[in-house]
């Protein structure tokens, strides 16, 4: 047992009081390695929220430097940092907010080449990217190492969330089983949006670290999706689609 120190028991008191958590809960949060793909609009709120929470090891991938036009939803980035390397900013952001936390950079582009050489280091991945290659490469990668991972996606006012334990719940490929195309044009995105579904991607891998998730029976995912413009959240059930790659045995 490594214990948690009078530093760390006065930062992270909050957690320490949640029912069923304690300081066991915190050991398990300052041992877990999460890796987060893309520290844009998502990929902010995560890498915060896990960096405030004590996750152990964060690992910080994205390929982009900071661009003007990011600071309306980006928020780990300022606008002293334009022209730097959205890795190095964020580790600077969060060194700041917890200097507890040990941080992995990788300023590199995701590929299938690459995809499972980066993440197979990590007990969860969250995909916070801005495309749809990358959710699906994010996918078929985690369900090929069996890694647990959380996926999401926004679009103007809207948004969806997703956690998958391959093998356990449903994927993305259940959903929509082939990768759509890129949208022709640059869309919207309100900055709110992807605040609230990546603080959902934070706290659905949160939840898997402290031990709160349970497999359903019927091995259906967990689908959250929101309309800003009715303000409606709704989770709906994902069952596995009959033929998926993600052969979930139920
Ligand atoms: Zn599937």
């Amino acid at each position: 047992m490594m214990g948690i120190n009078d530093d760390q028991r006065a930062r992270y008191a909050r957690n320490l009081l949640l029912p069923g958590f304690g300081e066991a809960g915190q050991e398990r949060f300052l041992r877990a390695r999460v890796l987060v793909i893309g520290l844009g609009g998502l990929g902010s709120p995560v890498a915060y929220y896990l960096a405030a929470a004590g996750v152990g090891v964060l690992g910080l991938l994205d390929f982009d430097v900071v661009d003007v036009s990011n600071l309306q939803r980006q928020v780990l980035h300022s606008t002293d940092r334009l022209g730097m390397s959205k890795v190095d900013s964020a580790a600077r952001t969060l060194a700041d907010l917890n200097p507890d936390v040990r941080l992995e950079l990788v300023r590199e582009r995701l590929t299938r080449e690459n995809a499972q050489d980066f993440l197979r280091p990590y007990d969860v991945v969250v995909e916070a990217c801005d495309n749809f290659a990358a959710k699906y490469l994010v996918n078929d990668a985690c369900l090929a190492l069996g890694k647990p991972f959380v996926t999401a996606g926004v679009s103007e006012w809207s948004g969806q969330a997703l956690f998958v334990v391959p093998g356990r719940t449903a994927c993305l490929r259940c959903v929509v089983p082939d990768e759509p195309p890129a949208p022709a044009a640059p869309f919207g995105i309100l900055g709110a949006v992807p605040g609230v579904l990546g603080g959902l991607e934070a706290l659905e891998a949160l939840r898997y670290l402290a031990g709160q998730w349970t497999p359903r029976a019927d091995g259906a995912g967990l689908l959250h999706v929101m309309d800003g413009t009715t303000m409606r959240l709704r989770t709906m059930l994902l069952p596995p689609r009959c033929g998926c790659a993600c052969r979930v045995k139920i």
